[in-house]
């Protein structure tokens, strides 16, 4: 068994936290961020909280509802910045960091007790207090042996907070470990669906001591290898290893050379959208969103040009990225001149599981990723180029 010690940071009610930072004016007032185009209420202050504020309640009912909050739109361009400055303070811990959501990373801090010479909950400690420091930023940490059990830690962590107990670091470790295993209900646990709380509960299994006190023949049965490895996460034994992003391709581009010169624009637009589709399925199996993209052209005397656009929402869709590229295209390409090949590239990426960024996208977008993941199921079943999208 892998024993590994995993940290979870987690900023507390980050864009509330973003605003109050640049508006100081807010710090006492109760506050909430809303979605893109002001839709639903997407961060809370504690005090919104307390007044019964809830999480994704829409801004038209809520406006009239609580008179005394300040909802805000939200500037998600400002908290990806203010995210990208509480993230670099976790490398100066360890190079260790898989940066989760916009305001969460996973830490893997194995070894490190003998490094800083000091406990793990006090390399914890010297976290907040660094981000709270140097950023300005409040996070609370989850430890413990594996991610699962990281984020319950942090849950708890949260829980406290909220009943003014003032603890930043919460440690689930040997010694309380079957107590909180007691203590937490199975459904509060990070991935577990409804699904498959419905069915634990038909068979009365309802907490998560409950669970992993299962025989592993019972949960593979019912649940499959998620369950098993979701019952070792639980006992502490870490399956899911926390992932840098240093692994992670720094851009994503495909290009081909035409089999003959082109000077035919459908003919080369045509061939631009099947590399966008190349790297949106590069970028979906890396679960990354790109912020940026561009279009390369090269002419038949090997002249190269290329231009990028920064996009507002990152994105791994051919949907949205082919009327970028088309835009960028349109600039780019030259009546007359003799092409010899077409590249489409991505770069400046994020990870995938930026959920708070969904929220803003709104459904719109999360549809688009949802049938470009058709697509890529569709392939996998009938072979490349299957779908074409059309102009
Ligand atoms: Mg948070």
């Amino acid at each position: 068994m892998d024993k590994r010690v995993i940290a979870l940071v987690d900023c507390n009610n980050f864009f509330v936290a973003c605003e109050r930072l640049r508006k100081p004016e807010l710090r006492d007032v109760p506050v909430c961020v809303l979605s893109n185009n002001d839709g639903c209420v997407v961060s809370r202050s504690n005090e919104a909280k307390r007044m019964g504020v809830e999480m994704g309640a829409p801004y038209f009912i809520c406006k009239n509802q609580f008179k005394k909050v300040k909802f805000l739109s939200g500037d998600l361009t400002y908290y990806c910045e203010i995210s990208k400055r509480v993230m670099d303070k976790l490398y100066d811990f360890t190079p260790d960091v898989e940066i989760y959501s916009i305001d969460e990373a996973f830490l893997d801090l194995t070894g490190l007790r003998k490094t800083f010479n000091c406990p793990y909950e006090e390399i914890c400690e010297r976290i907040v207090q660094q981000i709270k420091d140097e950023v300005g930023i409040d996070v609370s940490v989850g430890l413990s042996y594996s991610k699962v059990l990281a984020k319950l830690a942090n849950d708890k962590a949260k829980k406290l907070q909220k009943i003014k107990i003032d603890k930043k670091t919460y440690k689930i470790g040997y010694r309380n470990i079957q107590k909180e295993l007691k203590e937490t209900l199975i459904s509060d646990v990070w991935g577990v669906g409804k699904n498959t709380t419905a069915l634990l509960k038909k068979h009365l299994i309802q907490t998560c001591f409950d669970f992993v006190s299962q025989d592993d023949v019972w949960i593979k049965k019912n649940l499959g290898k998620i369950g098993i490895e979701l019952k070792q996460e639980l006992l502490g034994n870490s399956i899911h290893k926390v992932e840098s992003v240093s692994d992670a391709p720094k851009s994503i581009s495909r290009s081909e050379s035409f089999k003959e010169f082109q000077t035919d624009k459908n003919y080369i637009f045509n061939e631009l959208t099947r590399h966008i589709h190349k790297v949106c399925k590069k970028l979906r199996d890396e679960n990354l969103l790109a912020s940026c993209v561009g279009v390369m052209l090269r002419t038949k005397d090997f002249q190269v040009f290329d231009c990028k656009i920064n996009l507002l929402n990152p994105t791994n869709t051919e949907f949205e990225l082919v009327s970028k590229a088309k835009e960028i295209f349109e600039k780019m390409f030259v009546q007359g001149v003799v092409y010899r090949s077409v590249g489409f590239f991505a770069t400046k990426f994020t990870s995938q599981e930026f959920q708070q960024i969904s929220l803003f996208q709104g459904e719109d977008i999360i549809k688009k990723q949802e049938l470009s993941k058709s697509w890529d199921k569709l392939e996998e079943k009938f072979g490349k180029g299957i779908l074409r999208l059309g102009k």
